[in-house]
């Protein structure tokens, strides 16, 4: 959200510009400087004769064009001004496709005997005094 020069000619004294430069959110503030001269102060203090040089200063002294750089602050909360976010993607999936539950085997406590499938254990437990032969 570039400044127009609409906007250009309207920025005054007291107006904060604001900015996103590698995920951080920056801000300027419009102060009157000597002979009515505005000034744009970085949130840490330093003060610069325009946009352009302030936003340079944030990029850490790229070229910058500060109309382009900058956004005008209308104090609309963010939350308002933002389309919202569609909700994150439940990580429940993932997880769930990494249990191991199908290489678990029905396994015979008592022979430690291991079969492909319930049922057989259910029958092996069944006819447990033909079948299974623990290990003296
Ligand atoms: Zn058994």
């Amino acid at each position: 959200m570039a400044i127009d020069a609409t906007q250009r000619k309207a920025i005054a004294a007291g107006q904060t510009l604001t900015a996103k430069y590698k995920g951080t959110q920056y801000s300027v503030q419009v102060i009157a400087g000597e002979g009515g001269k505005l000034l744009y102060r970085l949130g840490d203090g330093r003060e610069f004769k325009s946009p352009s040089s302030a936003g340079s200063a944030v990029m850490g002294g790229s070229a910058c064009n500060g109309w382009r750089f900058w956004s005008i602050d209308d104090g609309a909360p963010r939350s308002a001004a933002k389309p919202a976010k569609p909700a994150a993607k439940p990580a429940a999936k993932q997880s769930a496709a990494k249990q191991p539950a199908k290489t678990e085997r029905p396994r015979c406590d008592a022979c430690g005997k291991t079969f492909v499938a319930a049922k057989q254990l259910e029958h092996h437990r069944a006819n447990a005094d033909r079948l299974c032969r623990p290990a003296a």
